[in-house]
């Protein structure tokens, strides 16, 4: 199978995973990265930032949730490099970034590999992999 396929097929089942099995959450979110936005839900009740974004509140499971800008700007927590990577070029290399306002989010890190220690300050960019997706990923803030 060509890559160019392989990567139509996960492309597709991406949008398949958001379209029909996402909730109204999941969809809101890739929205907003697609219009270059980067949110999440926090509960009115309690206070709790909930990444990835719920439709209720995992802490207090109120359902009075509202939409907030994240920041965007976090620092490394941990990485690893991929040696096969079907969607990117390979190597790719991925992360565990630390927002300030939302815990810790698995992303893509642009940058190579040798580049990259431990609690280093990055910075969010976004991703178009297709015409309908867009990711979130992050580099060394230079
Ligand atoms: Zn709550």
């Amino acid at each position: 199978m060509a890559r160019d396929e392989l990567t139509r097929i996960i492309d597709d089942a991406m949008e398949i995973e958001v379209d029909e099995y996402g909730d109204d959450a999941v969809r809101e979110f890739y929205r907003c990265l697609k219009a270059r936005e980067f949110r999440t839900t926090r509960c009115r009740s309690c206070g709790e930032v909930a990444l990835p974004p719920r439709t209720f509140c995992p802490a207090c499971f109120g359902d009075d949730v509202e939409w907030i800008d994240l920041s965007r700007r976090g620092t490394l927590y941990a990485f690893t490099q991929q040696e096969r990577s079907l969607r990117f070029g390979k190597p790719d290399v991925i992360g565990v970034v630390e927002l300030p306002d939302a815990g810790r989010l698995l992303t893509r890190i642009d940058a190579l590999y040798e580049e990259l220690s431990i609690g280093m300050e990055v910075e969010l960019d976004f991703l178009d992999v297709s015409e309908n997706q867009t990711l979130h990923q992050f580099r060394p803030v230079k």
